[in-house]
């Protein structure tokens, strides 16, 4: 019989989103006539803007003709959407990307779980905590994070983020090598300013350290102070790699689509000594593991940059941040601390009474039948929170608030 890898072996049974879904079955079949209300899982509800869905039917006409058809795409993305990459989510802020540095992918989930391949498995990641579970998870698979002790992994740095630091991560006090940073962040929809930012900048630079920097929900900053991209910081493209993705931006979940930049500055030590651009290293490993993003999929992308893909863009973005808004003054009035929300589509509330994250969960669930998710569910810090999204609809975002006004006793 072969054998498994045991790394799979360590990971924690239930994962998160699993666990909601077992215990939202049994109180369905228990009351069947509940109206659950789903503001757990961070999927986006709105349908695609209507210049993407023309682009891709013209995509789609293109593949009937033998002079517009289109076979393997090259790895790293087509020419048309990568140049619309640099020129509108970085020159116009200022940021020089060469075209071969970024590589267009069918998702920051996959790119964010595969990043780690490009390390040794002595490398040291810090996380910020709470945090996005794949960052973690995909290390526990490559056997670089020790062992599961109390809820914490004992070869990882975690980086409490809670109201008591106003959720800006100290750095860390040994040495690491990977540090992982979203932001805005999920989950609890916070973010850092520049300056904040820059702290980590400085902090990588001096230790040889690298930030994998995933700006999944860029396209939800409303504040001047919040940077959009990591290289807007001096000296960032020596030390990060960037993560975006269409799919909050303009609701590409279940489209695909994202990309990640690898500066030709980023370097990482062989065991020679000598130095290795990252950027190479990941084109390989794309050429081997991964054969493109479908090109009727990367002309829906290419649409989100022309100017009604962008109009209709931002009149969804602003759908979400409404939402947000609801829940966020809504959830006020009775008294609940909540923070996020306003450049991020997730509001992080503070459990009432100071409740155990899953017993709120449940109690959620029973009296006001809204499903959220677990704060403790995202790491240890996470533990007395709790995570809403404003990914719904209006009717039922309001609904939700208006329950959580009348049916939860608090
Ligand atoms: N990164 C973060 C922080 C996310 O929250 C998510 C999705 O929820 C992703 C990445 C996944 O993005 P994609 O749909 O591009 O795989």
């Amino acid at each position: 019989m072969a054998f498994v890898n045991e790394n799979h072996l360590k990971l924690p049974g239930n994962y998160l989103f699993a666990e909601i879904g077992k215990r939202v079955n049994t109180f369905k079949s228990e009351n069947p006539s509940a109206d659950i209300i789903r503001l757990g899982i961070g999927d986006v509800t709105r349908p695609l803007p209507m210049a993407c869905i023309e682009a891709m039917h013209k995509a789609v006409d293109d593949m009937s003709r033998v002079e517009t058809f289109k076979g393997y795409p090259e790895y790293e993305g087509y020419d048309f959407l990568i140049n619309n990459i640099i020129e509108f989510d970085y020159k116009k802020r200022g940021i020089t990307i060469g075209t071969d540095e970024v590589f267009v992918s069918d998702g920051a989930k996959s790119d964010t779980a595969n990043i780690q391949e490009l390390f040794g498995t002595n490398c040291r990641i810090a996380v910020t905590d709470p945090v996005y579970p794949v960052y973690v998870d995909s290390n526990v698979m490559a056997g670089r994070t020790g062992e599961y002790v109390d809820g914490k992994w004992t070869n990882v740095t975690y980086l409490p983020c809670t109201s008591a630091n106003g959720f800006i991560p100290e750095l860390p006090k040994e040495r690491v090598d990977l540090i992982y940073l979203c932001l805005p962040n999920n989950p609890t929809g916070t973010t850092l300013t520049k300056d904040q930012l820059k702290v980590w900048v400085d902090y990588a630079a001096k230790n040889k350290s690298i930030i994998l920097f995933d700006s999944a929900y860029e396209a939800f900053i409303t504040q001047d102070d919040v940077p959009h991209s990591i290289y807007e910081i001096e000296g960032a493209k020596e030390v990060a790699i960037e993560f975006r993705s269409f799919s909050k931006t303009a609701g590409f979940t279940g489209t695909r689509c994202a990309y990640v930049v690898i500066p030709k500055e980023l370097k990482a030590a062989a065991a020679d000594g000598s130095e290795i651009g990252l950027n190479r290293l990941w084109y390989r490993r794309q050429a081997t593991k991964f054969n493109g993003v479908s090109y009727i999929v990367q002309r829906g992308a290419e649409a989100v940059y022309t100017e009604e893909g962008q109009k209709q863009v931002r009149e969804t973005i602003a759908y979400y941040l409404t939402n947000a808004s609801i829940i966020k003054s809504g959830l006020e009035s009775v008294g609940i601390t909540v923070f996020g929300g306003v450049n991020a589509p997730y509001i992080w509330m503070k459990t009432p009474k100071g409740m155990d994250s899953w017993a709120f969960f449940d109690k959620l669930l029973s009296e006001a039948n809204i499903v959220g998710t677990p704060g403790v569910g995202f790491g240890p810090s996470g533990q007395g929170y709790f995570r809403l999204t404003a990914f719904g609809n209006r009717e039922n975002t309001q609904a939700a608030v208006e329950r959580f006004k009348t049916r939860l006793k608090l």
